[in-house]
């Protein structure tokens, strides 16, 4: 079986950024427009709708982007998954699909993929390796995201066994930080709980009710730390195996809450609403495969949290009851 060959961005490289504007999207732009990448080509959904194969084709044939981050995607917490399973699969199949064959089709040099911790077994054995992928059933509150990203893997591993395509595969843990999703209804929860802790504060409420028992335990990533691995894996990743990107370490969503709390100011109780869903009960990445490549995590999750509120004080409080 051919190697790709290794391909390295300069300076002057043109780099797509898909999803720009997101949580990923925007991350990995800042960090790319910190070590000096000057050709970024960015799109709105408005400018162009991924979901539209001709469309996307047209963009890969007049831009010629080099380097791809396909950070795109419609992502939402545990609630969102379960009430739009339609869109979950089917827009993110459908945007990842035409980006990666127009990638091929008009020679994209390299492209980074983001995935998802989600798609790994409900009962894969914690911390969840990279080999976990497919020995046994998802979490059912967001199988419909999980197939997506899965079928996205397994596309990329069959454009470079058949086609020489030099596509990499990186599984992000939790994400949070500046950017992030703070609606209550489709948010994940750590920007969830930043807003209710903030709005119980300043509607003077006692109590704030967190979802589910609190046992669940997640590991979270600042986007900086995901955007600078990203970068990291695009220069000295080559290989079809998939990478975790986490931290390696876990809290339970009580500690979560009771740190969130401490940083917002918030002194009354939190309480937990059992008719709400746990989801998986722990979500822990092994990032053994990307120590291996030098990368290291470097935002405490404590330092994250006190950066992400104030951004949320910054840009959310026109939103605020
Ligand atoms: P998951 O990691 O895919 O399960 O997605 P989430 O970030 O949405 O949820 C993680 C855990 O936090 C689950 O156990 C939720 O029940 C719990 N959680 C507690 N309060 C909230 C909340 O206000 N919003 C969300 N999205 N999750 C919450």
């Amino acid at each position: 079986m051919p190697t790709p060959k290794t391909m390295t961005m300069h300076n002057d490289s043109a780099v797509f950024v898909a999803g720009h504007r997101g949580l990923v999207g925007s991350g990995v732009v800042r960090q790319l427009q910190q070590q000096g990448f000057s050709r970024l080509l960015l799109r709105t959904s408005k400018e162009l709708d991924l979901r539209n194969q001709a469309a996307v084709d047209n963009f890969f044939k007049a831009e010629r982007p080099e380097f791809v981050f396909l950070c795109a995607a419609k992502v939402g917490g545990i609630l969102a998954n379960s009430s739009y399973p339609a869109d979950f699969i089917y827009d993110n199949l459908a945007m990842q699909t035409n980006i990666l064959k127009s990638a091929l089709d008009h020679g994209a040099k390299k492209l980074v993929f983001l995935g998802s911790s989600c798609i790994y077994p409900k009962f894969a054995p914690q911390p969840m390796t990279e080999d976990a992928l497919l020995t046994g059933p998802l979490e059912p509150t967001n199988e419909w995201y999980a197939i997506a990203k899965i079928a996205g893997i397994k596309l990329i591993q069959a454009f470079r066994r058949q086609y020489n395509f030099n596509g990499i595969c990186l599984m992000p843990t939790n994400l949070y930080g500046p950017g992030d999703n703070f609606d209550l209804q489709s948010s994940h929860v750590l920007p969830a709980l930043m807003r209710k802790f903030h709005e119980a504060k300043i509607n003077g409420q006692s109590q704030v009710s967190v979802w589910g028992s609190g046992t669940p335990r997640r590991e979270f990533l600042h986007v900086d730390d995901l955007a600078s691995a990203a970068v990291h894996l695009m220069q000295h990743w080559d290989d079809e195996r998939i990478v975790n990107v986490g931290t390696g370490s876990d809290v339970t969503i009580r500690e979560l809450a009771d740190l969130i709390g401490a940083t917002v100011g918030f002194d009354g109780e939190i309480v937990f609403d059992s008719s709400k869903p746990d989801g998986t009960p722990r979500k822990l990445l092994d990032v053994s495969r990307l120590q291996s490549t030098g990368w290291r995590p470097s935002i405490p999750l404590a330092d994250g949290i006190r950066a992400t509120y104030q951004w949320y004080l910054e840009h959310q409080v026109s939103s605020v009851a």
